[in-house]
């Protein structure tokens, strides 16, 4: 029989929290053969929560499930931890400027980084969900010398399922005929969804759409405002999706990308497509035997560099004012 993989999961009482132990504890995360054990970490008001939902994964029964354990020190939490999903983060309040959110942020990373780098099994690969996510990955990497800097990433997978969605609706494609698609830089209004390389039933996509307009005026904007028209649908923020995006960003990365198509994740820059480099953006990535790697030599035209470039210099702003925070 396999040893368990320890999965820890950051903010688990959370909205997303929820959607996304229940598939992890069946087999979603990382392969129906695979069994769990769960570490679920909380802030010390979440944790009664965290044991409500807890009782509720005992209740499933899901055979691949060995064990949960719950708590609010980060050093127990990430503890022989070999995936670690950080949900958990200070959301952006009203009025609040982006330095307060990011060293809010910083206190929450920057300990759970060095927890990581203290705690954490040889193999750890790291998910950052928690907005801002780029960010925060580059902060909990900052506070762990000791695991090589590939292993933190973060979440743009869910922009990017977004986006074949919406050019599946465009073009009355299926979404599993779409493939190549990609989310350049932050997760965040800047992210820019790529589908001039992108192909629908092997055609290329930008030319099947031929309607710049439309790219421009109503995909991008669609895509990247999605999670507000979500709130305001919903009354709450998009959850079952955003935990559906981290399963997939890590099953993939564990399991490989398809033959002949790609994935977005936000990684550490080594440079490429201009790309200052250790800024943690997203880029198209092909993964195989549990590693990822850009991938190399697209064309990109001007209409994509503007865009590429903008969101870029965001992430470098933010990485410039972590660093004047101390906290990098
Ligand atoms: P959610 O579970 O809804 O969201 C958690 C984080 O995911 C937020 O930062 C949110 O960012 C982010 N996120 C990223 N992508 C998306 C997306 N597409 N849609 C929605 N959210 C997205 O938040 P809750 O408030 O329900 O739960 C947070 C939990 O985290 C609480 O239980 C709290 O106690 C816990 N927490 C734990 C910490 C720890 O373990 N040390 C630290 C801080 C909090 P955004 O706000 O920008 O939407």
């Amino acid at each position: 029989t396999r040893t368990p993989v320890n999965v820890t999961v950051t903010g688990a009482a959370g909205q997303i929290g929820y959607a996304l132990l229940f598939r992890i504890a069946s087999g979603h995360l990382l392969g129906a053969d695979v069994p769990v054990k769960l570490r679920l970490l909380e802030i010390p008001q979440g944790l009664k929560a965290a044991e409500g939902t807890a009782m509720e994964l005992d209740d499933c029964a899901f055979p691949l499930l060995k064990g949960i354990e719950i708590t609010d020190d980060p050093n127990v939490g990430f503890d022989g931890a070999n995936v670690a999903l950080l949900v958990g983060a200070r959301p952006r309040t009203k009025g609040m400027e982006r330095g307060d959110l990011l060293s809010a942020n910083g206190g929450i990373f920057k300990p759970q980084g060095k927890a990581i780098n203290d705690n954490a099994a040889d193999d750890i690969r790291v998910l950052v969900v928690g907005n801002p996510a780029n960010t925060n990955a580059l902060i909990a990497q900052a506070a762990a010398p000791d695991v090589p800097a590939e292993r933190f990433t973060a979440m743009t997978r869910l922009d990017h399922n977004r986006a074949i969605s919406q050019l599946a609706a465009k073009t009355g494609a299926a979404v599993s005929d779409i493939k190549r698609l990609t989310i350049w830089g932050n997760h965040s209004a800047t992210q820019y969804p790529d589908i001039f390389h992108a192909e629908i039933a092997g055609k290329n996509a930008a030319e099947v759409v031929n309607d710049q307009a439309w790219l421009a005026d109503t995909f991008i904007p669609t895509v990247a405002k999605r999670g507000a028209a979500i709130i305001e649908a919903r009354g709450a923020s998009s959850a079952a999706s955003a935990a559906n995006a981290a399963i997939d960003h890590v099953h993939t990365w564990v399991n490989g990308t398809a033959e002949g198509d790609w994935t977005s994740m936000g990684i550490p820059s080594d440079g490429s497509y201009g790309v200052p480099e250790g800024l943690i953006s997203s880029f198209p990535v092909t993964c195989k035997d549990g590693k990822y790697e850009i991938v190399q030599g697209l064309d990109i035209n001007e209409f994509s560099r503007t865009r590429i470039d903008a969101s870029v210099q965001e992430l470098a702003e933010e990485r410039a004012a972590v660093r004047d925070l101390g906290l990098i």
